[in-house]
Parts: structure tokens; C-alpha cells; sequence
């Protein structure tokens, strides 16, 4: 068994659509980068990465090349997956916990947990998704931006 686990952030920009595991949240405001800025998929994807030890998306993904200008995050995921497999490794199960004081997401984690599962090809038990607040602290309080951790194993 070993552990992953991955942390992102992003900041809220107005007009961007708000992507989170792969679900379009209505908002009128996302995160903003340089991909879909799926802020949940990629600490997903650095959990997983970590508890293989084989870097990080920003190795992986540079936002430099324009590969990855606007990308599909849960894409990305798939190529994540497949490298794993590459190694040896069986996915184990996920935990994420998304932490934003808006857009409200609680009507969204079903549909969230449904799509991460499809693009890893496991079971929807094996995905957690939580949100929480942090109590309008900070800068995911003042809506400023968006973050995201994740704890994986791999088998
Ligand atoms: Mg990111």
C-alpha cells in the first residue's frame, strides 16, 4: 500500500466556468488558470502522482505548453491513470475535500463522485468528495479562491 496525498489552489476569476471533479458548478465566477483549472483534479492528480513518488502535474502538465491551455482536467486524470498502471500500481480508493466558501457544492458531490470513478474505472465507493468553509477565513472565505486536498492509496 502506499499514500498519496495532493494539495492545489486556485483564484476565483469572474466569468469562468467553476469545474470541479469534472462537473460544471453553475457560478458566476471559476477557477482561473492556465487549464480548466479543475482545482480538485489536479490535487487528485498530485495524490496519485505522490504515492508513486513520479512528480507532480506541473512536471507532467507544463503550463508553459500550450498543450494544456484550456485542457479537460479528468483527461489529464485518464493519462495520470494509465501511467500508473504503466508502474504496477492498482488504484486503492480517493478522499477529497474541497474547501470554498461559494459556490455551494453540496448538490454536486454525487455527480462529482459518479465522474471521478467512470475516469479512474473503479467503483463510486472508492471516491470520496466533502466540501467545507472555513468559516468566511482567509482566501477561500472572502471568495477570493478555491482550494483542494486529496489523500489516495495505491496498491
Ligand atoms: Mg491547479
Amino acid at each position: 500500500m502506499r499514500i498519496g496525498y495532493g494539495y492545489d489552489a486556485h483564484r476565483f476569476k469572474a466569468g469562468r466556468p467553476c469545474i470541479l471533479c469534472g462537473v460544471q458548478v453553475p457560478s458566476e465566477f471559476g477557477p482561473d488558470g492556465h487549464s480548466d483549472a479543475d482545482v480538485a483534479v489536479h490535487a487528485l492528480m498530485d495524490a496519485l502522482l505522490g504515492a508513486a513518488a513520479l512528480g507532480d502535474i506541473g512536471k507532467l502538465f507544463p503550463d508553459q505548453d500550450d498543450r494544456w491551455l484550456g485542457a479537460d482536467s479528468v483527461e489529464m486524470l485518464r493519462q495520470v491513470m494509465a501511467l500508473l498502471a504503466d508502474h504496477g500500481y492498482t488504484f486503492g480508493n480517493a478522499d477529497i475535500t474541497i474547501v470554498a466558501q461559494k459556490p455551494k457544492l453540496a448538490p454536486y458531490i454525487d455527480a462529482m463522485r459518479t465522474r471521478l470513478a467512470q475516469a479512474m474505472e473503479t467503483d463510486v465507493v472508492n471516491i470520496s468528495v466533502k466540501a467545507t468553509t472555513e468559516e468566511k477565513m482567509g482566501f477561500t472565505g472572502d471568495g477570493t479562491g478555491i482550494s483542494a486536498h486529496a489523500v489516495v492509496l495505491l496498491v
